[in-house]
């Protein structure tokens, strides 16, 4: 879809401007805005996940009851986090390792050639 004219390219701009401010404060309610993968530690299994309203949380990936543990992980850089429950070190999962997830997320097929 081409915006026709220059009101609906100025709506349209105005729509992103928008949505830009929308993210900044879901972000800042604790809301998860999709921006990267959810973490899990591999250290303790505590395990970041969203909530029906859409709010990050925590628990562990053990607990019977899954409670918001309150414990958020620590963004070192782009790619690391701390865990904040025993502090081990979690990298976002690249490209490849989503991959094999989806991988085994499909129903096996057995090939015959
Ligand atoms: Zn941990």
């Amino acid at each position: 879809m081409v915006p026709k004219t220059e009101n609906e390219m100025k709506g349209l701009i105005a729509a992103v401007r928008q949505l830009e401010r929308i993210k900044k404060r879901a972000r800042a309610l604790g809301i998860f805005t999709d921006d990267r993968e959810l973490l899990e530690c591999s250290g303790c299994g505590l395990k970041e996940d969203v909530t029906f309203e859409g709010l990050l949380m925590t628990y562990d990936k053990n607990a019977t009851l899954l409670e918001d543990s309150g414990l958020r992980f620590n963004r070192i850089d782009e790619t690391s986090y701390a865990c904040p429950a025993c502090g081990a070190m979690v990298r976002v999962e690249d490209e490849t390792t989503i991959q094999l997830v989806e991988e085994e997320e499909k129903p096996r097929k057995k090939i015959v050639f």
